[in-house]
């Protein structure tokens, strides 16, 4: 039976949330479950009959929220930290009620069209041309697949009509990265049949850049061996370290030889809206592609991810097949199933509205310099400690470093780091994670969360040093 006091129970939800934002802290960051515990604590089928919400609702507090590694929380460190504004969430509560599937523009003309809004603000606040135009998907993982799927439609090798499998015709189609490109452009390649032998890893240099001239070169080398140069990626603020690509010497470079270029801006992308960091994006305002997620550094909750292209109409072409049953009449809207793989679409531009409107541009500059200014106090401390060492360079929200004590071996300085940062993450305090740089084991504190303050940067050092300094022999305290 439907329960008969729906809006008592929205009340319940609705304080639920308030209190969790405020008590946020007191839950443990990383999820302390083993795994099983959920699955043990549910019954293996869905029940017969009906249950009421307040059984519903306690289970959820009692079963599924200890099995959540807190996201939300101002002491998440690890990966890229994120934060959901309250404003977005009431958004997203609004955009379930409404169950808007945004596929057609008739389907909800407003979904539509305030994404044409929102992305025209995010466009000129990152200052990009109006000639680049944005539409939203789930993750840069899709955005990227997507772009790159454009990419190879834009080679005229009939591929859309002939596919791929058994053609004697077709050259390699080739994608370059680097070693620090995220991992999503290879699976895209995968998935669009280039095979990984084709995504090639152009050198970088001291600072985790790609260098152009090696890429001009890997790509006039495989044009001289009859491949076919298909797509070049740069990115600004890469995961392991934020470190950006020249994106303007790239461009450049893939300019000259016809080859698109997708700019994976997912993280670095909105700290271009500070005037000192706009040329971030520099040399981007003519790629053929760029990412930005406003669901890791923009405050809105997972998932929403930008795609600018300045070609939307080859976007079109590489995805669109309307079925009879998806036929309308109206001319000069976007149907954005047509822009894609997938037909049904959320209609996230209300909470990333919601979000602009709520903080304007200055109070998003306000949030995204703060959060700079902690991640550059926190080096400040690690390089004035002794043992630790800061290991990348920083310009970001993200310091990269490692616990160094006199003298010990590489491979026994990866076990010590890794041995500190579980000790830390088992706190349940903060929640950090690790990469590797040159092979070796690095730690990462990630800020990003909009409520995040100096104390509890200050916590994550504190506890990191009270680790490191127990696992120290008791001849070196
Ligand atoms: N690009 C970069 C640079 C990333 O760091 C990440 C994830 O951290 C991605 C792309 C993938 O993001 P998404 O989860 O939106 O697919």
């Amino acid at each position: 039976p439907a329960d008969p006091d729906l809006e008592g129970a929205f009340a319940q939800v609705a304080a639920w949330i308030g209190r969790y934002y405020r008590e946020t802290r007191s839950y443990p960051v990383l999820s302390q479950t083993k795994p099983g515990d959920l699955v043990r604590a549910l019954p293996s089928e869905a029940p017969v009959e009906g249950q009421a919400f307040e059984r519903i609702f306690e289970d959820f507090q009692r079963l599924v929220i200890p099995g959540i590694t807190h996201w939300n929380h101002p002491r998440f460190f690890a990966y890229f930290a994120i934060s959901a504004a309250p404003i977005a969430v009431l958004a997203e509560a609004l955009a379930a009620a409404l169950d808007v599937n945004a596929m057609l523009w008739r389907t909800s003309p407003a979904a539509t069209e305030l994404e044409d809004v929102t992305l025209g603000w995010l466009r000129a606040m990152l200052g990009l041309p109006s000639t680049l135009h944005g539409i939203i998907y789930d993750t840069a993982s899709i955005g990227g697949f997507t772009a790159l799927a454009a990419a190879r439609e834009s080679l005229d090798l009939d591929i859309r009509a002939r596919g791929m499998a058994g053609r004697g015709d077709l050259p390699a189609l080739r994608v370059y990265i680097t070693e620090h490109t995220h991992s999503h452009v290879e699976k895209g390649a995968i998935a669009l049949g280039l095979g990984r032998e084709n995504v090639v890893r152009v050198p970088v240099d001291d600072a985790f850049a790609m260098r152009p001239e090696a890429l001009a070169r890997a790509i006039d080398d495989d044009v001289a061996a009859g491949r076919r140069p298909m797509c070049a990626v740069a990115t600004v603020g890469t995961t392991s370290t934020t470190s950006t690509d020249p994106v303007a010497a790239i461009r450049a470079v893939t300019r000259e030889r016809s080859v698109w270029l997708h700019v994976d801006a997912a993280y670095g992308g909105p700290a271009a809206i500070l005037p000192e960091f706009r040329w971030l994006l520099d040399g981007a305002h003519d790629a053929d592609s760029i990412v930005v997620n406003p669901h890791k550094w923009m405050f809105v909750p997972v998932d929403l991810s930008v795609l600018f292209v300045r070609d939307p109409e080859q976007l079109r072409r590489t995805f669109s097949l309307v079925a009879d049953f998806l036929e309308t009449p109206e001319t000069g809207v976007h149907n954005y199933m047509d822009y894609g793989l997938q037909l049904g679409r959320r209609f996230r531009a209300l909470k990333f509205w919601f979000v602009l409107r709520a903080f304007g541009v200055r109070g998003m500059q306000e949030r995204l310099r703060a959060h700079i200014a902690l991640a550059q106090e926190l080096a400040s401390w690690i390089e004035a400690a002794p043992d630790w060492q800061v290991v990348a360079p920083h310009p970001l929200s993200v310091v990269c470093f490692r616990y160094v004590p006199g003298g010990i071996e590489d491979a026994k300085a990866d076990a010590l780091n890794t041995a500190i940062m579980d000790a830390v993450n088992a706190t349940g305090e903060v929640y950090l994670s690790s990469t590797r740089l040159y092979g070796r084991v690095v730690l990462r504190i990630a800020i990003g969360n909009e409520r995040t303050t100096r104390d509890d940067v200050a916590l994550a050092w504190e506890l990191l040093q009270r680790e490191a300094f127990a696992r120290l022999p008791l001849t070196a305290r």
